[in-house]
């Protein structure tokens, strides 16, 4: 049942325009793990200016808001969101001539940014190829990547390559804030609590090689396909569990016997056992009786507790 009241669709619907606010929209095929009910009302934002606009028309009508990328770390519950969706798909960017790249927040780090800063010649963010993340999802998470190769073998975070950026704030007030603002972190940035939605972001890359850059590339995607379920016919999104420092949630999980474990259409999958598959039909319900079920094992056999790495998105 929708929970806007006819007054608030209007709203809605003056700011935006009449189309593209689409009422009891499904929000399963935008998510990696292909799982999600309806959102009382979805927009596609092209543009920052769109972005910017959805959110203060959202908030002017009192109507709840969520900015989705690619849905790549979320998870959203079999009853859909109270409120407005906005799929963010402002993608524009640019490099200056010193290796300043400048990103709406919709664009799409692997691999539209990472292919453009390569054919720029400006190196920096080829390390995330094959992750799929928008920039604003990408900074919201600070993005990371443990790199395979001999040399670097040490995690690296999106955040140091990143410049700055143009935020709308919860007071709809554009503000321009630097590195230090973010307070990044293993899985963390401010965005996290600070209820700021990125418009754009800088980066600040170096003058790079791309034959180089491409090895990168290449070895990165090689080395994920390798260990990690294909999404286009083994949706997921990505770990289920927040890392145990020195420990890793996969192994507790392998070590508990529980690879190919199966609740409804999800399955730990054989290749990772902190990663959970949806086999055809699997629902938010499905995951999270899986996740209790992974919790329980792993504290009664290990004594360690797992918590959710993914958001826990609407209603379940
Ligand atoms: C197969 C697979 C492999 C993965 N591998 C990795 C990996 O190696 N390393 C890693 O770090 N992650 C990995 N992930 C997780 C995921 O890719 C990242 O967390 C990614 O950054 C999510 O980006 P997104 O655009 O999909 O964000 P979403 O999942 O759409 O959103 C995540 C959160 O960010 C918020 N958000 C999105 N855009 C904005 C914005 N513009 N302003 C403010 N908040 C915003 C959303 O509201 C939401 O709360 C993996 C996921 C999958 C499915």
């Amino acid at each position: 049942m929708n929970s806007l009241t006819p007054s608030q669709l209007d709203l809605l619907q003056r700011a935006l325009g009449p189309t593209r606010v689409l009422e009891e929209h499904v929000l399963a095929p935008y998510t990696t793990f292909k799982i999600g009910g309806p959102a009382d009302a979805f927009y596609e934002a092209t543009s920052a200016d769109e972005l910017s606009t959805a959110i203060q028309a959202a908030r002017k009508a009192d109507i709840p808001c969520f900015v989705l990328g690619l849905g790549a770390n979320i998870l959203v519950g079999d009853k859909g969101f109270r409120g407005l969706v906005i799929r963010n798909a402002a993608r524009n960017m640019s490099m200056s001539p010193d290796g300043v790249l400048h990103v709406e927040s919709g664009a799409i780090v692997w691999p539209d940014v990472i292919r453009y800063a390569i054919q720029c010649q400006f190196a920096g963010l080829e390390h995330y190829a094959g992750i799929p993340s928008t920039v604003g999802g990408a900074l919201w998470q600070n993005l990371h990547f443990l790199s395979p190769a001999p040399k670097r073998e040490r995690t690296m975070f999106i955040d140091e390559v990143f410049l700055d950026a143009l935020l709308l704030t919860p007071e709809n007030t554009l503000q321009q804030v630097n590195h230090e603002y973010f307070g990044f972190g293993y899985d963390q940035s401010i965005l996290h609590h600070s209820g700021d939605i990125v418009l754009s972001a800088r980066f600040n890359l170096e003058k790079g090689d791309q034959q180089n850059m491409n090895r990168i590339v290449d070895e990165n995607l090689a080395w994920r396909k390798e260990r990690h379920p294909p999404l286009e016919t083994e949706p997921s999104a990505g770990s289920i569990f927040q890392k145990i420092e020195g420990i890793g949630a996969g192994r507790l999980i392998d070590e508990c016997g529980m690879k190919g474990a199966r609740q409804g259409g999800i399955e730990i999958t054989q290749r990772h056992a902190n990663i959970m598959i949806n086999r055809g039909g699997g629902t938010a319900s499905d995951v999270i009786k899986l996740i209790e079920r992974v919790v329980t094992t792993v504290k009664d056999q290990k004594g360690h507790i797992l918590k959710p790495e993914i958001a826990m998105i609407g209603e379940f």
